[in-house]
């Protein structure tokens, strides 16, 4: 049997094809998919590959369907379960999964990245996303579409969990597409007292005006960094997020960080500059942190479903567009041009949508 899915044959080269349908693995799970989201990852694999990324693959990993195979062994999961995908395959045993941090496993393998994601009718879930905790039932009352925001929200919460967000804490973060506004939200969940935003794009200055920060920064047109030491009476910010790739922010996040702040790298850099020279003094007379954050974990996913679920992360209000998958490509170019914030996918074909998706 075949399926119909978005395969990435080549940097630039994406294909809507006809591909064989996957066989549920030994342990794992097949998914009918219902939503899969698109993010700057997506964009940047499709445009110049990605240090994860094995080809050709079928793109996807924020991801939720309905189970409609289970293997053998599995528990606590059944034929029509509505569920939300972590795309993490960490392998358990390592130094890292025994530590607690299974996102830096030695052996990871992500779906959407070395196994194929969600960008398709049909997704094999391996055992190990089942044994390690991926896989998580949505609850009755959320859409699949905000579900797949889990997959982003729980990078976040990764983020700030590197970088320490606490109560009474100002916040800064670089980037208001829909990471830096998720970013926002959490940092409030976290206690933090003032979020500041900072953004260049007009679009997503206009978004994040509708009351997802205290202040939105416009980078076009005010000084960043003297706006922050303005806004926080010149301490600067506890936490500097970095939640776009522009060396510029990084360096205002850094020159706008308090004492015994925490810059935290959210983003990765274009390659040719990530080895440009930061004043680094700063860290040490601050005593402030540089910290990194790359992925997310299966308790981060729950936690994050969860928050959506409660309605404290206002998810709906990220999604702006919704295309078929037959209009990935459509919805990659939105990406890249940092047009609207969410777009989601309907991975059914159409004659199937009444039966699969939520609302
Ligand atoms: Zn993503
Ligand atoms: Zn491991």
């Amino acid at each position: 049997m075949e399926m119909n899915a978005v395969l990435l044959i080549a940097p630039k080269k994406l294909e809507l094809g006809r591909v064989p349908r996957p066989a549920c693995p030994q342990g794992g799970l097949l998914i009918k998919m219902a939503a899969c989201s698109l993010c700057a990852t997506d964009a940047k694999m499709w445009h110049q590959g990605h240090r994860d990324l094995i080809l050709p693959r079928i793109l996807g990993h924020e991801m939720a369907g309905t189970i409609v195979e289970v293997g053998n062994g599995v528990r606590g999961l059944q034929i029509g379960d509505r569920v939300q995908i972590a795309p993490g395959l960490p392998c358990g045993r390592c130094r890292y999964c025994l530590r607690g941090v299974p996102n830096l496993c030695q052996e990871m393998r992500i779906m959407g990245f070395h196994h194929n994601g969600g960008l398709a009718e049909f997704l094999a879930v391996p055992a190990a996303g089942v044994h390690q905790g991926a896989v998580n039932l949505i609850p009755a009352a959320l859409s699949f579409r905000v579900a797949t925001l889990a997959e982003p929200l729980a990078c976040c919460i990764n983020g700030q969990e590197q970088a320490v967000v606490g109560p009474g804490e100002h916040v800064a973060i670089f980037g208001a597409g829909p990471i830096g506004l998720l970013h926002a939200q959490l940092a409030y969940l976290r206690g933090a007292s003032r979020v500041i935003l900072v953004e260049i794009a007009p679009e997503r200055i206009a978004l994040a005006r509708q009351g997802w920060a205290d202040e939105v920064i416009d980078a076009g047109d005010q000084d960043p960094v003297a706006a922050i030491g303005e806004l926080t009476g010149g301490q600067g910010v506890d936490v500097a997020m970095l939640a776009c790739r522009a060396i510029e922010a990084l360096e205002w996040a850094l020159a706008g960080l308090a004492k015994r702040g925490r810059l935290c790298l959210f983003s990765g850099l274009r390659p040719d500059q990530a080895s440009q020279a930061l004043d680094l003094n700063r860290l040490h007379y601050l005593e402030a942190s540089l910290v990194g954050a790359y992925g997310c974990t299966s308790r981060q996913n729950a936690l994050a479903l969860e928050l959506l679920a409660q309605g404290r992360i206002p998810g709906d209000k990220l999604l702006t567009h919704r295309l078929p998958l037959a209009e990935v490509e459509t919805g990659l170019h939105l990406v890249q041009n940092r047009q609207g914030l969410k777009i989601t996918i309907d991975c059914c074909s159409a004659e199937e949508k009444g039966l699969f998706h939520g609302s």
